[in-house]
């Protein structure tokens, strides 16, 4: 290139800009306004120039020739000869007239920051010493680019994935990935292995971070959708370092669709949702197919100003982790639309998930949904019919209007929900000896000779495992029902845990007796599976117990002023 006072022949044009070539539009005598450029220093001095953002302003046909005569451009030769060149100690350049007055900042300084903001500390240059002594410059995260190596971002982790691990012929790894933003841009980063290791105890949501040194590579897009060419790959140079002082960063930033939209949106679509956590499910595990791993699920029932509600699917550890007990604003970037039941949102390994965001949306929400939302009957978007693990729309009754609406004698089991108190529980036969390997629950033989056989297993044990089934009467104020509780169930009503009964049995009749004795006239939320069986010709409707938990009074007493209003409505 030439100035028409010198020429540089050590110019690079940016990938993104090869489309001027392809097109034809740069070719030799063009005249180009460069916007955008890097100066690299090589290791025998030389530099090289990558050009990363240029307009055309004539095209060769209409210049045709060189202008003025210009002479090839070496270093040292004079400061008047160097018009458009900037200081030599720098990394990185933009153009002169840029600098003046914000020199702490890189190369897109006026596309992104007001003269009165600065990078990194407010009203200095930002610079961080690394623990080697050395100091390397904040650049925004829209100058990070493959042609420059030694570079420091400061971001926030809008987004943390989990590890992943895989295994092919070429052998195993782990990686896990982050996306950070700052005020110019956003971008992802990938870390492998070793950094596994290194940064994922390390790196936390939302929190900011100095981030020095990765290799930069093209983004590929069909897996992100981050916008920014490039991605960041760490590697063992790269280092991560908290940042205290980073208050004006923004942080996850959000484009909500209301829940009542999700019904035309298409199946598929990633979208950002707000809502409030009406009702939660408990954690489930499912066996993945593809690699015959367990992870753990969670369904959450959100709703929105909008008056809709829709199910929303967590994974793994952030499934884990949920606690909507006090019905909590959740905020979703980046959800899948799944038409699975009506609709439903899945949430990706990409997506976040912000529990009570610090946000103006989040704060409207919340005073709605105390104010008047809680007590709006909503309407679900996603089909909650079905199975025990469905339970948004929780369908509750009395005991009365369980049996006079004949729930259980159709051909599909149901379920409701009901606040019962304990008034009588069947110890006897309420303890069997089972078999003591894990997952199977099968009644053991006892040889009387030491040990107890599993017809199951088809193996004899030295041991056994307690477990439980337990009848209890429970009633309301008009009606009273058998229940059967397994396990859990029965641990929670007795307050102890199996094992621990079982020992009591043998030992303490008296103190066993006892447990059962304190455990009546306690009141639990009872979630009830009913289904018609038949026994030796008889039928009659069994009645288990699928989850049992305390009373939440409060909850209790909203839904009481809910039925009154409803049932004012329908007597006139
Ligand atoms: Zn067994």
């Amino acid at each position: 290139m030439s100035d028409g006072v010198n020429t540089l022949s050590s110019f690079m044009l940016a990938t993104q800009l090869n489309s001027l070539i392809e097109e034809e539009r740069l070719s030799a005598h063009c005249i180009c306004q460069v916007n955008r450029y890097i100066v690299n220093s090589l290791k025998d001095g030389r530099r090289v120039i990558i050009l990363m953002d240029l307009d055309v302003l004539k095209t060769a046909d209409v210049v045709g020739a060189n202008i003025g005569n210009p002479v090839p451009y070496n270093e040292g030769q004079g400061h008047q000869q160097q018009r458009s060149s900037a200081p030599a100690a720098s990394p990185t350049h933009s153009k002169p007239q840029q600098q003046n007055g914000n020199s702490a900042v890189g190369p897109t300084t006026t596309k992104y920051l007001g003269p009165s903001k600065q990078f990194g500390k407010a009203g200095g240059t930002s610079f961080l010493s690394t623990p080697g002594g050395s100091q390397s410059k904040v650049v925004p995260i829209a100058s990070l680019n493959p042609y420059q190596s030694k570079w420091t971002i400061c971001a926030r982790v809008t987004q943390k994935g989990q590890v992943r691990t895989w295994s092919n012929s070429r052998g195993e790894g782990k990686l896990f990935s982050i996306e950070l933003v700052d005020e110019s841009g956003e971008i992802r980063a990938t870390a492998f292995n070793d950094q596994v290791d290194k940064f994922f105890p390390l790196i936390e949501l939302n929190k900011v971070y100095y981030f020095t040194k990765g290799h930069l590579k093209t983004a590929n897009k069909q897996y992100t959708a981050v916008k920014n060419d490039y991605e960041i790959t760490f590697h063992n140079e790269t280092s991560v370092v908290p940042c205290e002082d980073a208050q004006h960063l923004p942080s996850v930033q959000f484009e909500f669709v209301p829940i009542s939209d999700l019904e035309n949106t298409c199946k598929d679509s990633i979208v950002d949702i707000i809502g409030v956590c009406k009702s939660y499910e408990d954690i489930s595990k499912i066996t993945v197919k593809s690699s015959n791993r367990e992870v753990s699920k969670r369904n959450v029932h959100l709703m929105d100003t909008s008056g809709k509600m829709v199910t929303a699917t967590l994974w793994g550890d952030e499934a884990e982790r949920f606690d909507g007990s006090r019905q909590p604003v959740v905020a979703i970037k980046g959800a899948r639309v799944s038409d699975f039941g009506g609709r439903s949102l899945s949430v990706l390994s990409s997506s976040t998930v912000v529990v009570n965001p610090d946000s103006p949306e989040a704060f409207k929400l919340r005073g709605w949904f105390d104010s008047e939302g809680q007590l709006l009957e909503c309407t679900s978007i996603s089909d909650l019919r079905g199975g025990p693990t469905t339970g948004g729309n929780t369908n509750w009754k009395t005991l009365h209007e369980a049996k006079s609406e004949n729930l259980g004698q159709g051909d599909k089991a149901d379920y409701f929900s009901c606040v019962g108190t304990v008034v009588f529980l069947r110890k006897e036969n309420c303890m069997y000896q089972a078999c003591p390997s894990q997952d199977c629950n099968k009644k053991v033989i006892d040889q009387q000779n030491g040990l107890y056989r599993c017809e199951k297993c088809d193996r004899e044990f030295p041991n056994f495992k307690y477990r439980m089934i337990l009848s209890v009467n429970i009633a309301d104020c008009q009606e009273n029902q058998w229940v059967t509780c397994f396990q859990e169930s029965a641990e929670v009503i007795l307050g102890q845990n199996a094992a621990f009964l079982g020992e009591l049995k043998e030992k303490n009749e008296q103190a066993f007796e006892e447990v059962f004795q304190n455990a009546n006239f306690s009141s639990y939320e009872f979630r009830i599976r009913v289904k018609l069986e038949t026994y030796n010709d008889e039928s009659r409707i069994k009645a288990t117990v699928m989850d049992v938990k305390p009373v939440n009074h409060k909850e209790y007493s909203k839904r009481l002023i809910m039925n009154i209003r409803k049932n004012a409505v329908q007597l006139g």
